[in-house]
């Protein structure tokens, strides 16, 4: 009954062009099945975009330097209708779309035969941007996940300062994150534990790395990431 009236209050929108849609796990209409960026040559590492792919599928970037996370599942290339989407998701409120683009992320675990991770977690917001957004889109995805895979999820990581974003950043500065930018959070246990780290977009890995490396610190086993999409190379 009140799935009932909120279907009709809020029915389901395509995530990526905002017509009403059937299906409210999987919100996607027909039309913009067609035109979906796949991300179908990525760097297995860091789930980059390739342009070119050799025998062992790594980016240029992975290949000279050694990151902390082990591998990557990204759905999209952010482009076209995925980057509008993923706008509308993070800026725009639509905060429903979280579960079709967590869907697409799944999917994407299962093409590469991911390992069930012990834990989830995501990249924070510093707390003054949290507070003008009201949510977390990374948070908001890592749940989603979770959800469907029936791993806990936990927020582990604290943002301590605000920095600008990375499209704005220059070549080098991009790269080094500097590792006092995130904290670890006080009692956080992923000590010996497989570690799904999520965030909304790819754009050098380099935020996904430091994360990555504070929790390698704090003992993981492993950490492997996810996000809805990643940055072209050509842009980097
Ligand atoms: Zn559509
Ligand atoms: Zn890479």
């Amino acid at each position: 009954m009140m799935r009932t009236l909120l279907r009709l209050l809020f029915p389901p929108k395509c995530v990526f062009c905002g017509r009403v849609t059937e299906n409210e796990n999987f919100a996607v209409c027909e039309d913009c099945l067609p035109h979906i960026p796949l991300n179908r040559r990525a760097c297995r590492n860091c789930g980059t975009p390739l342009d070119t792919v050799y025998g062992d599928w790594m980016c240029t970037t992975c290949r000279k330097r050694k990151r902390a996370f082990t591998r990557a599942y990204v759905p999209f290339v952010y482009k076209d209708i995925a980057r509008e989407a993923i706008l509308r998701f993070k800026f725009g409120g639509r905060r429903g779309s979280a579960g079709t683009l967590a869907a697409y992320i799944l999917l994407k675990m299962r093409e590469m035969r991911a390992p069930r991770p012990d834990m989830i977690t995501f990249v924070p917001l510093h707390f003054t941007r949290l507070g003008v957004r009201g949510y977390n889109q990374a948070a908001l995805l890592a749940r989603a996940l979770g959800k469907m895979l029936g791993v806990p999820v936990q927020s582990t990581l604290r943002k301590m300062r605000n920095t600008p974003p990375q499209s704005k950043m220059s070549g080098r500065n991009r790269w080094a994150v500097q590792h006092d930018v995130f904290a670890l959070k006080r009692d956080v246990d992923v000590a010996g534990k497989d570690v799904l780290l999520v965030d909304d977009v790819i754009t050098t890995g380099a935020t996904m790395h430091t994360c990555a490396r504070h929790l390698k610190k704090a003992g993981a086993k492993t950490v492997e990431i996810a996000a809805a999409a990643a940055t072209s190379f050509v842009h980097k």
